[in-house]
């Protein structure tokens, strides 16, 4: 890097190169985060906006969460629903979907 100049200042030594836009930086210029280190604040603000809303969705889907429960939910409610149907009001209809009476016999 000792052959590259800052971009915002063109008299000063770049001490390093912005992991967001790219561009030479000084110290002076230089915004260290966890991330890494950044040009200005307003790459390394841009470049955490990036990270949170891109690693999000590569581990998980935000609507599978809600969806897998809303699916056991029904399930269950399906079960109790064909237990209750066949015990206690004598739908015989609902005996094969009984599945706690044959379980719990
Ligand atoms: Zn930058
Ligand atoms: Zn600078």
């Amino acid at each position: 890097m000792k052959d590259r100049l800052c971009f915002y200042h063109t008299a000063v030594e770049a001490v390093g190169m912005c992991i967001h836009c790219h561009k030479p930086y000084c110290q002076a210029c230089q915004v260290v985060t966890p991330y890494g280190k950044f040009c200005c604040h307003d790459c390394s603000g841009k470049y955490a906006a990036f990270k949170a809303s891109w690693k999000e969705p590569k581990l998980r889907s935000p609507w599978l969460g809600p969806l897998l429960s809303g699916l056991i939910l029904l399930a269950l409610l399906a079960i109790v629903a064909a237990w209750a149907g066949h015990r206690f009001l004598g739908i015989s209809a609902l005996a094969p979907f009984d599945v706690i009476s044959r379980f719990f016999r």
